[in-house]
């Protein structure tokens, strides 16, 4: 990699300003599942041992500009505190005066999480006049190792990296990207795809993308519904992006086109309400009730997808098959995991990306038996199609 990172820098007694990717789910006041804290442990380790003082920063959820009490990092600095054995401070805002005091104020091996990013719109509009602010609070190194947040052009990821003297890799964005390289360069096939999860929006450019990549694609979740739609199917209440119904049957037709299988589930599990009051019923996609929308893929489907990967040497999933977080609708997603770490056993390699998919892995109890646990859905997605990621683009080169 020819970007300079924390395996070929030395940084040692500064102020370090960090991009972690802190964006984990939240019960009440709690941390649902530290998966990304954990990842971010040796880099913050490393430089509080160094003698830096560390300054974390992060998103979570979408506060679009507002200050939301409900989407605060608090509870992430009590759990980071716990994960790290050594005091972690918060501080209420990330830019301004009374962060800035903080920031100054701190000693070697000290660690101080800021307050959510987003809850400054001029985060995700990569203001520069905030990046400026933000990187006041280095002096001279920012790390980024925020590879979940790396495909998206912020103030965090990118903006600031302008006005710091270098800008450089943390240890789990080196992970990431060693780890990813070699998948999207040559994987091993037959080379499958699984995508599920809530929305299609955002991520049919990648379907579309990865069309050309992979040889065999999947589809479950909420966003097969605008794919049956597509197929002329009548969906009953499920979850269906309207404006995108046109777009997901050009995929199918493109998919046939270029001879990728592309597999919908003939069955789903259909229920009257989300919140689990309905155990549901199994019914084939084409008879979907009107009053009922689809929670889950179906046992035919789940065989069918298990077939239908089980020659495969490289499997890349991307997205829950049904509302996994009740656990009468987690069953498909439940043995989707199941299935990729089946295959890893049989020795393919298996790649897990996406916050509720990495949720549902650790969930399952398979987390660990998988080739790679990704920390980011999106990034890992567009890394896998060929794109540059802009927060990998924006860190210092290394001098030869
Ligand atoms: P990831 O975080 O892994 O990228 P997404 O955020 O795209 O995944 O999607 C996860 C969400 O999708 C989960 O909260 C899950 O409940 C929801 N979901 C999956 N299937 C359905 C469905 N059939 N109807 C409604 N929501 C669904
Ligand atoms: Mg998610």
């Amino acid at each position: 990699m020819p970007k300079q990172s924390l395996k070929t820098v030395s940084v040692a007694r500064e102020r370090v300003l960090v991009r972690v990717d802190f964006n984990v789910p939240l019960q009440g006041d709690k941390v649902g599942d530290d998966t990304r804290i954990r990842a971010a442990l040796p880099t913050i380790r490393h430089l509080a041992d160094k003698g830096n003082a560390v300054i974390l920063m992060s998103h979570l959820g979408r506060p679009k500009g507002q200050v939301k009490p409900e989407l605060t990092l608090k509870p992430v600095a009590t759990r980071l505190q716990e994960l790290l054995g050594r005091p972690v401070g918060f501080v209420e805002d990330c830019v301004g005066e009374v962060a800035e005091t903080r920031t100054r104020s701190l000693q070697p091996g000290d660690v101080l999480l800021l307050e959510n990013l987003r809850f400054h719109r001029e985060e995700t509009d990569n203001d520069q006049t905030f990046a400026r602010a933000l990187a006041r609070h280095a002096e001279r190194t920012y790390v980024n190792d925020a590879f979940g947040a790396a495909h998206r052009a912020h103030a965090s990821t990118v903006g600031v990296t302008a006005f710091v003297d270098r800008a450089i890799a943390g240890y789990l964005m080196i992970r990431e990207l060693e780890y990813l390289l070699p998948l999207m360069e040559h994987p091993g096939r037959p080379y499958a795809a699984v995508l599920g999860g809530a929305k299609v929006s955002g991520k049919l450019e990648v379907i579309e993308s990865l069309l050309v990549r992979v040889d065999r694609l999947l589809i479950g979740g909420a966003m097969m519904f605008t794919f049956l739609k597509a197929k002329g199917l009548d969906v009953g209440r499920s979850l269906v992006e309207d404006e995108l119904v046109e777009t997901a049957g050009r995929i199918v037709s493109d998919a046939a086109a270029r001879n990728i299988d592309l597999l919908l589930p003939e069955d789903c599990l259909a229920a009257s309400s989300i919140d689990g009051s309905d155990p549901g019923v199994v019914v084939p996609v084409n008879a979907i009730p009107p009053d009922r929308m689809g929670v889950d893929v179906g046992p035919a489907t789940i065989e069918r997808f298990r077939k239908y990967l089980a020659p495969c040497k490289t499997v890349v999933w991307n997205g829950p098959m049904g509302v996994f977080e009740v656990d009468a609708y987690a069953t498909g997603t439940m043995a989707m995991a199941r299935t990729l770490a089946e295959l890893t056993d049989r020795g393919a390699t298996t790649v897990v990306g996406g916050g509720d998919s990495v949720a549902a892995a650790v969930k399952a109890g398979v987390a660990d038996r998988l080739s790679h646990v990704s920390t980011g859905g999106g990034a890992s997605l567009e890394f896998l199609e060929g794109k540059e990621l802009p927060g990998v683009v924006a860190l210092s080169e290394e001098r030869t």
